[in-house]
């Protein structure tokens, strides 16, 4: 008897009276429909939503929690596909190799997590660093530090020269010849060794510079950096770990090779012809614009001794042309997928791309959907993306309705990843 008495005990205090949180919710976007909801609760149970019911329901069980949403809008939480979690741009970062070590690095990324799940983002797609990344994302995932789900590229792929090659810039006694395992490659048999180093060194997916960068030390950024043999290898092998491939590509003629390649996502697509949409589209190709990324880089460029005198130029160039090659790509149909390039600019100021993607013609409803279930579908986080029954509880929520005023996305004021509240 004693020892049934005991059972019981041990079964009250973990299953049966688990305690469940309802979210009042004055109104709920529904992504998969595009429609804005009014007077719901979410009623969440661990890290899953259990259920979501018409009006506001009060909790039979006195252990449950309630949280006041009446006056917010409540949405999936969101996504970013393109971000650079180890780092920020400022004046110091062409120094910053040589300065800082890897757990310097480290701590200051712990706080760009930090602030990016606190501006709603609860998961982001990290397309690129030293691979401090990885520590970070698997540190986040054992709850050992605060921040979003990360899925992450660990080093980006390039060529000599080319705008993922870490030493360019440097004195010749400094350049060394970085091969596959630092990410450069010159050859289908290094690109197949690039990648499966990457896979190595625990890469969710891969990241190509398929043509120059602005923020890169070389003359161009928009040259084509790979052939077309070499991102096929890319694509190919990553296809046999599972992984997909992003390329980052400001030309058209890169632009080209990478969705020839078969690559998923292009990244900025700035210089991208009419032509090249439809090929995106034949192709299913999903375009990530980065349109914040490209104002703050013209932003810097005018501010003096910011850059390197070799990087002003490109930045003016290409910085203030995103937006409207977003704009064209949107309006022949191409797929949109949500990124931002944050740290490129500071991390937490993600929600201003809503804006700028309205701007531009996107009708607000869809630029949420491209954060939450289009950017989910295509990471393939069945479980993301949809406020549902049985999908992770991960819910943010603004003080205005963004189809109102979008600029509300840029102010996130509650913040539930898995069941659990970040901030309120
Ligand atoms: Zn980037």
């Amino acid at each position: 008897m004693k020892k049934f008495l005991f059972l019981l005990a041990i079964l009250f205090s973990f299953g049966i009276t688990a305690q469940n949180t309802y979210l009042h919710c004055g109104k709920l976007i529904d992504t998969k429909n595009g429609k804005v909801l009014t007077n719901k609760t979410i009623v969440v149970s661990g890290k899953t939503i259990l259920s979501i019911q018409d009006g506001f329901v009060t909790p039979e069980n006195s252990e449950d929690i309630v949280i006041d949403l009446k006056d917010k809008t409540v949405m999936p939480g969101l996504i970013d596909m393109h971000v650079h979690i180890e780092g920020e741009l400022s004046p110091k970062r062409y120094i910053e190799p040589f300065t800082l070590n890897d757990a310097d690095v480290a701590f200051n990324a712990q706080n760009y997590a930090k602030t990016t799940l606190m501006a709603g983002f609860t998961t982001v797609r990290d397309l690129g660093g030293s691979g401090v990344n990885i520590s970070l994302r698997n540190a986040i995932n054992q709850h050992k530090v605060v921040g979003p789900r990360i899925l992450t590229a660990e080093k980006a792929i390039g060529t000599t020269g080319g705008h993922a090659d870490p030493t360019n810039g440097r004195s010749k006694a400094l350049m060394g010849d970085p091969g596959p395992k630092e990410g450069v490659i010159n050859s289908v048999d290094d690109a197949r060794k690039a990648v499966r180093q990457r896979y190595k060194n625990g890469a969710d997916m891969i990241k190509i510079t398929a043509t120059g960068g602005v923020l890169s030390v070389a003359k161009s950024g928009q040259n084509p950096q790979f052939t077309i043999e070499e991102i096929k290898a890319i694509c190919d092998t990553a296809k046999d770990y599972g992984m997909h491939v992003a390329a980052h590509a400001h030309g058209d003629e890169g632009i080209q090779r990478a969705i020839l390649g078969g690559v998923k996502t292009i990244e900025h697509g700035t210089l991208m012809s009419e032509e090249t949409m439809a090929l995106m589209i034949k192709h299913d190709v999903y375009y990530v614009p980065t349109i914040t990324a490209g104002k703050s880089v013209e932003a810097k460029a005018k501010i003096k001794g910011f850059f390197p005198e070799i990087i002003v130029p490109k930045a003016l160039a290409i910085g203030p042309k995103i937006q409207d090659t977003f704009g064209k790509a949107y309006a022949k149909g191409v797929n949109i997928a949500f990124g931002t390039d944050a740290g490129v600019f500071d991390h937490g100021e993600n929600g201003k791309e809503f804006g700028y993607m309205v701007e531009a013609g996107m009708p607000a409803i869809e630029t949420i959907q491209s954060a939450t279930i289009t950017n989910a579908k295509v990471l393939e986080l069945d479980n993301l993306g949809q406020i549902a029954v049985g999908f992770l509880a991960d819910i943010v929520a603004t003080d205005e309705d963004p189809t109102q005023n979008i600029h509300t996305m840029e102010t996130i004021v509650f913040v539930m990843k898995e069941g659990k509240v970040y901030k309120q």
